[in-house]
């Protein structure tokens, strides 16, 4: 097991204090989140909220087409990062940065510190221990290079508060709506529709286990799907005590097409792993009046594999 030889919580509240202290943007942006507009719904049983957060914009019209990155500079480098942005050298591999942009009360970047690509082969590892390490108070997550990063050249993961995400809420997990589940690597391991999303659920105390079944899933589904490239994939671990839970959210489709529409059926709404576990992030005003339970569930329906997609998951695994 991993033994992490800091209270890493204690210190990222430090580290976000004295970040917000010296840096006006992050500090702006963390003191308008306090009066952020919130509407909540209940979509097919389960808890959605849309939250109006014009600080997202940047995020979420982010342009992350090959020809665009290449022209940018890499705000994930530390020789780019605004002078106000410190790092927190979190191990040999990763930093914590403060996001100034934050969808949650306490938002971190975990960038790692060299400029590698945006892929998760061979790095579940890395998400599982962070997660152990920064303990039951954050999920960590991992948006895939084509499903919601900001930055596909520069690995990173992003960590938030775990209370903040609906899903990890009492009853937000629904395995009674599991379509299927096994036993794999001493792990258990379900396929779930909850009416809402699509995805695999990867339960154990052992960070070996939820790491062997991924890397034995994700080959089996890049095989069943006929890509070599990366699934779209959005993962979630959040740890519970001694027990881990990977949530792997099988996309379909980065952007909705409602994020593509012209004119007043527009909706700038571009999920991602926040957004689809429960908390909806539009930046616009009127996008915000918007979107109501229809609307999610159209979205959601829209961005996820089918359901029958999921139930053939259960004969590739
Ligand atoms: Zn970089």
């Amino acid at each position: 097991m991993f033994k992490p030889d800091g209270n890493y919580p204690l210190q990222l509240h430090g580290f976000l204090r004295d970040q917000n202290k010296i840096w006006t943007l992050s500090r702006e942006n963390y003191e308008a989140l306090k009066n952020v507009q919130t509407h909540t719904f209940d979509v097919e049983g389960n808890v959605v909220k849309v939250q109006f957060n014009p600080a997202r914009m940047t995020s979420t019209s982010a342009k992350v087409d090959a020809a665009s990155i290449s022209t940018r500079r890499c705000f994930l480098c530390r020789e780019n990062r605004p002078p106000e942005q410190n790092d927190f050298h979190l191990d040999e591999d990763f930093y914590v940065l403060v996001n100034p942009y934050p969808i949650f009360p306490e938002h971190f970047t975990i960038p790692l510190k060299e400029h590698l690509p945006q892929l998760i082969e061979g790095r579940i590892m890395e998400l599982v221990r962070i997660t152990s390490e920064l303990t039951d108070e954050y999920v960590v997550f991992y948006n895939g290079p084509k499903c919601g990063a900001s930055a596909p050249d520069h690995f990173h993961f992003q960590a938030g508060n775990k209370d903040f995400l609906p899903v990890f809420e009492k009853g937000g997990i629904k395995k009674e709506k599991s379509i299927w589940t096994k036993s794999l690597f001493s792990a258990e391991v379900s396929g779930i529709d909850d009416g809402l999303r699509k995805y695999i659920l990867i339960e154990s105390g052992s960070p070996e286990s939820i790491t062997a079944v991924f890397t034995h899933f994700d080959q089996a589904y890049r095989d069943f799907r006929d890509d070599d490239t990366e699934p779209l994939y959005n993962l979630v671990c959040a740890r519970d005590g001694d027990n881990f839970r990977l949530l792997v959210l099988l996309r379909e489709k980065h952007r909705p097409s409602y994020y593509f529409a012209e004119g007043l059926g527009q909706i700038l709404l571009s999920p991602a792993s926040v957004d689809v576990c429960g908390v909806c992030i539009t930046p616009r005003q009127e996008d915000f009046y918007k979107v109501k339970e229809e609307i999610i569930k159209e979205i959601f329906n829209e961005v996820f594999i089918s359901s029958d997609q999921l139930k053939k998951l259960e004969e590739i695994i």
